[in-house]
């Protein structure tokens, strides 16, 4: 398998092309209107506006091509406007492109759910549903879980990110720019450590037993277990940088969750569809979750989530409980039965796990040769560095913002994260040939090499 087998090679030209100042002149004329049109408070990592992408590359109105280490958050895991997905909204939208399902259903929706519930992780029965965002997929997980459970607290963790709704904020750990004079939050909603292995007070060896111990030692003494409806946790944190639990952690909560009759909710609205080299990032544990949200890389880009769990949970709610106008939209449903069968056919999760291999070691070096880089980590294509004052574990948030400049003057559209906002995270398309990774690689070195 070469890269040259995958993502719309032809279409666009898979190269680098930086021909003015990023952003250029059309783009800047464009945020002028977007400025008097638009409030601030949807922001945008990089303004250069988009005029056409494809494999691994984007392409912007100035006529630049940027290389994507983006994927639009972890969505475009197939390519941008893959071919096939792309050939599947056009005839659908020449049929119909709306009934809503509550009112006159359609194969497809059926379909899609039928393909959750076959990759998801166990092989138990399961039931799944479909939403627009992954914020609504977490607010009907949790929904679900009390109602299931009859019981209300719901646990989450440090780090996390889960949404943008009133309930999802709540859940999330961070507060600017996410929850900032957004309150009050939800109740019953209650904060955990996380097992943060480069950050953890007595070194990454101890941090698994430690923080589950500790989330376990406060889920029984502060709230009660049998007043926990559900804990909510991804399992490689997203917004949150990266971070990957230390081993053990998430056996050890799933273990507490099934010995205490809570339900286990993965968020996989990030590392799901094979992202992280595994279909979901569960599976690297071997854990099976209750519940598992999805989004994000379901559909190529079209608007589609969903909630996927144990049938005997999800047929509890009564008839009407749960829906919405759009969910799993006709558009959105041929998308991602495309999405399913290209990352299946393509074996997207091997490609994944191959991006991993080439970046890491690359990035690893990178850090031996620079004191400012305290972590390298992730898993296939979800790969992240922490940036910190030399040597120390002091978060360094302006050096990461002025890595990520440098790298967006030179064509890598690149995107930060982190609590503190001092990392760097990779997520390019899993579709992206080997040469355009490894220039990407070659932008993030020079960056750091001034
Ligand atoms: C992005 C994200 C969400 C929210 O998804 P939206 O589609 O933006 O509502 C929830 N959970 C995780 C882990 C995410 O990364």
């Amino acid at each position: 398998m070469t890269s040259e087998d995958f993502g719309g090679v032809g279409r666009l030209p898979q190269e680098r092309r930086v021909v003015t100042e990023i952003p250029g002149p059309r783009s800047r004329e464009l945020q002028d209107r977007r400025v008097a049109a638009v409030p601030p408070g949807v922001g945008s990592v990089l303004p250069v506006y988009v005029t056409d992408a494809d494999g691994g590359v984007v392409v912007d109105v100035d006529g630049n091509s940027l290389i994507d280490f983006g994927s639009g958050i972890a969505v475009t895991g197939v390519g941008n406007a893959n071919p096939r997905v792309a050939a599947r909204v056009k005839a659908q939208a020449d049929r119909f492109t709306h009934t809503c399902f509550m009112v006159a259903p359609y194969e497809s929706y059926v379909a899609v759910c039928e393909n959750l519930n076959r990759i998801t992780p166990g092989d138990h029965e399961k039931r799944s549903f479909l939403v627009n965002s992954g914020a609504e997929a977490v607010e009907n997980a949790v929904k679900i879980a009390r109602y299931a459970t009859g019981r209300q607290a719901v646990v989450a963790f440090d780090h996390g990110y889960h949404g943008r709704t009133l309930l999802t904020m709540t859940l999330t750990s961070k507060s600017m720019p996410y929850k900032h004079g957004f309150g009050p939050y939800a109740p019953e909603v209650y904060r955990m450590p996380m097992a943060y292995p480069f950050r953890w007070p007595t070194g990454p060896e101890n941090c698994g037993p430690e923080a589950a111990a500790q989330a376990v030692d406060q889920i029984s003494k502060r709230i009660g277990a049998t007043n926990v409806a559900a804990v909510v946790v991804e399992p490689i944190l997203g917004e949150g940088g990266f971070v990957e639990p230390a081993p053990g952690f998430l056996p050890a909560i799933a273990e507490f969750c099934r010995a205490n009759g809570i339900l286990f909710i993965a968020d996989e609205v990030q590392t799901g569809f094979a992202r992280t080299g595994d279909m979901f990032a569960c599976e690297h544990e071997g854990i099976v979750p209750d519940l598992v949200t999805t989004a994000k890389g379901i559909a190529g880009g079209l608007p589609l989530a969903a909630v996927t769990g144990r049938a005997d949970i999800m047929d509890k709610v009564h008839g009407g409980g749960l829906g919405g106008t759009y969910g799993g939209n006709p558009l959105a449903c041929e998308a991602a039965l495309a999405v399913l069968e290209e990352i299946e056919e393509g074996k997207l999760a091997e490609r994944a796990r191959r991006i991993g291999e080439a970046m890491l070691p690359r990035l690893r070096a990178l850090a031996g040769r620079h004191p400012a880089i305290g972590d390298v980590r992730g898993r296939g294509a979800m790969i992240a560095i922490e940036l910190v004052r030399d040597g120390s574990s002091e978060p360094a948030p302006e050096l990461t913002a002025e890595i990520a400049r440098r790298c967006h003057a030179r064509g890598l559209l690149v995107l930060t994260a982190g609590t503190y906002g001092n990392v760097l995270r990779f997520l390019p398309p899993l579709v992206i040939p080997d040469h355009l990774l490894a220039e990407g690689l070659d932008i993030i070195e020079a960056a750091f090499d001034g």
